[in-house]
């Protein structure tokens, strides 16, 4: 099955009880039995449930995986890798990630003696130099958040081999139409679901993907055991979004591509990071690996004033000043002053978050609306 027809299809069959051509939405916490553990597959809904499991079927189908699994956020399948390590492992990760997930490693985990490099991986060569008889684990984000930097999973994989560690990588910004990790050599593929593949900024979930069954065997017992599992209504809205991904996906590049155009000529703009720019650093990696190069932007005024960015960001009308990525709709945000707040600014200057940095999430509205506002804030 070819990934257009996968995001519809794949791993789902009309529904056993009277053949409901999507899956229904199983309200249920607890399955009937005729006898102790006679059951139908399902006895207690943190374990399995219907929707849920055919919603995890249809991670592991679009991600060319055989195993999915759905989590209760983002953050929820980030902590249950984690809880593959013990105390005295070591992780070696990209330097620029999600905030939420340096937070988790740095503020949790550490204390559970785990220890963290975060190191700059546009250079591959230099995650060798982190690795030792603890490392346990390579944490990949790629495209990053929000200098949309690439990092390059081939031959962090092969790194990731050659020293019998695993190499989990972040696919929110990317999604399986990109790119498809399991595809290059990593081993866990994780998600938050919240962004993307639900698409419509209706809910909040988390997903990993992996082949090996003895991964998935563990990966499922943290699962079953700490508990942090979707709703059935939820596993429904994801099952809902995925169906649409790959058409909102091609909008998403279009725009993104044809913003990313724009503002790169703009008189009053400075550096624009797209991965589909021939500038961009890692363009070459992004062909390579990549199929298109999606919806987010982010760009630098000239002049690089802090409150220059904060008039454009409250100027714009169909852009929605808003945290959070991957919907339908639109979003603008000022790094400096949300996501990236609480770091000191000599710390987020060094990986590029300036004071004028906006971040874009470019929806899929019509192109020429979007551009009239970019340019109606820009002045
Ligand atoms: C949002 C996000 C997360 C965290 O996911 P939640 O669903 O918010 O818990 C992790 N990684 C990336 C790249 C994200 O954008």
């Amino acid at each position: 099955m070819k990934f257009n027809t996968k995001t519809i299809h794949g791993g789902q069959k009309p529904d056993a009880a009277y053949g409901s051509v999507i899956p229904p939405i199983y309200q249920t916490s607890t399955y009937a039995q005729s006898t102790p553990g006679g059951h139908k597959g399902y006895e207690y809904s943190r374990s399995a449930n219907p929707t849920r499991h055919a919603l995890e079927k249809s991670f592991a189908s679009i991600e060319n995986g055989k195993y999915g699994l759905a989590f209760s956020s983002g953050l929820a399948a980030i902590d249950a890798i984690l809880k593959l390590l013990k105390p005295g492992d070591e992780v070696v990760s990209t330097n620029d990630l999600y905030g939420g997930t340096y937070r988790l490693f740095t503020k949790i985990y550490e204390n559970f003696g785990i220890k963290f490099h975060f190191v700059g991986m546009n250079n591959t060569e230099h995650i060798e130099n982190y690795i030792n008889a603890n490392t346990k684990l390579i944490w990949v984000e790629t495209p990053t958040n929000p200098m949309l930097n690439i990092i390059d999973i081939v031959s962090t994989a092969k790194i990731a081999k050659k020293h019998n560690v695993l190499l989990a990588v972040d696919n929110t910004f990317a999604t399986p139409y990109l790119q498809q990790p399991l595809d290059l050599g990593a081993d866990i593929v994780m998600h938050s679901a919240t962004k993307y593949l639900g698409g419509h900024s209706d809910l909040v979930m988390g997903a990993l993907i992996v082949r090996d069954k003895d991964l998935a065997d563990r990966l499922y017992f943290i699962q079953n055991a700490s508990g942090a599992v979707c709703g059935p209504q939820d596993a429904f809205l994801a099952l809902r979004g995925i169906k649409t991904l790959h058409v909102r996906m091609q909008r998403h590049c279009e725009n993104g591509r044809a913003i990313a155009m724009y503002l790169d000529k703009h008189p009053k703009i400075g550096n624009v990071y797209w991965p589909g720019l021939e500038h961009h650093p890692n363009h070459a990696i992004a062909k390579s690996q990549m199929l298109n190069y999606g919806g987010m932007v982010s760009f630098a005024t000239k002049g690089n004033n802090y409150e220059e960015a904060i008039k454009i960001v409250e100027k714009l009308k169909i852009f929605t000043l808003a945290e959070s990525l991957g919907g339908i709709e639109s979003l603008a945000g000022h790094p400096a002053s949300m996501t990236h707040a609480s770091i000191p600014k000599a710390e987020r200057e060094k990986t590029g978050i300036v004071d004028s940095l906006i971040r874009l999430s470019v929806g899929i509205e019509d192109e020429a609306d979007l551009i009239a506002d970019l340019k109606q804030a820009i002045g």
